[in-house]
């Protein structure tokens, strides 16, 4: 199947009686260009081990398998029924082609835990679910050596987001605690089939250590929710559920005004 062309997609979907569905975010990338970038961008050593989330009806999946060496495999996590079943007869006859069936942000932990960490995640992600599944990798510190997604444009900008930008939220921290966070490009809708209503970013992720020593990370997880759990509040405020003698005491050891709100705090 041509992967540029929206005809052939359609063609190809009528053949197996489907059409593109809006509740799983189908948006197909039919720019070859931008999909070679996305997939150079996640820099995949020969014998990596893969991971695409939504692969769809595997237009990066092809480009992947190109690269990846004799002891290199990729694992892709897909919800539709249908296209499991086009990608079983597209790649399914490969011994380093495995498909993982259902919602990724409910399959991915049981499948980590059988089989480890993965060299390499990327995806152009549902837009509704995107932030959910980055997340969740991100909280149950399963983050690999490079990830790169394509995500709507306002949620790249949050993920890359600094202090004091109007769109810096707990999601920005929650990436920026684990990884350097790069807003690569921007991807318009004309790139897609069908066009969706959004802009797309690429965004890649690359894990620092720099907070390596934090022993309870589920802790500041709940602890970042909660500083942003109202955006008009001051911190002091958001955090007074731990107490306030303790927040002002934390405050005060750190020289942190409690007047100020999170969006302005590095
Ligand atoms: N990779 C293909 C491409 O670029 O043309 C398709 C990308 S499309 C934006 C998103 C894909 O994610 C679809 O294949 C959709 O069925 C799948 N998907 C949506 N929600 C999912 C979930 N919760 N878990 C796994 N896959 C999901």
């Amino acid at each position: 199947m041509n992967y540029n062309s929206p005809n052939d997609i359609k063609n190809f979907l009528d053949s197996y009686g489907f059409s593109p569905q809006k509740r799983f975010g189908q948006n197909f990338l039919i720019a070859e260009d931008v999909r070679r970038n996305i997939v150079n961008l996640l820099k995949i050593p020969e014998n990596a081990r893969v991971w695409e989330i939504g692969p769809g009806m595997g237009a990066m999946t092809s480009h992947v398998l190109e690269k990846l060496g004799e002891n290199g495999s990729l694992d892709v996590f897909e919800i539709d029924r249908g296209f499991i079943k086009m990608l079983t007869d597209i790649f399914g006859d490969r011994d380093n082609f495995r498909i993982v069936e259902g919602d990724m942000v409910k399959t991915w932990k049981k499948y980590y835990s059988e089989n480890g960490m993965p060299d390499r995640i990327f995806g152009n992600l549902p837009y509704n679910a995107a932030s959910a599944m980055i997340a969740s990798l991100i909280e149950n510190e399963a983050v690999p050596e490079r990830m790169v997604f394509t995500i709507q444009k306002e949620v790249g900008l949050r993920m890359a987001a600094v202090p004091g930008n109007k769109e810096y939220s707990s999601f920005s921290v929650l990436c920026q605690f684990a990884c350097n966070v790069v807003y690569e490009e921007e991807i318009s809708s004309g790139a897609f089939y069908p066009v969706p209503e959004v802009i797309s970013a690429v965004v890649s992720m690359t894990p620092h250590s720099k907070f390596d020593y934090l022993s309870d990370k589920k802790g500041f997880f709940k602890f970042l929710r909660t500083l942003f759990i109202s955006r008009r509040k001051t911190i002091f405020n958001n955090l007074k559920g731990y107490g306030r003698e303790i927040v002002l005491f934390a405050l005060e050891k750190e020289g942190i005004d409690k007047s100020v709100r999170g969006e302005t705090l590095p």
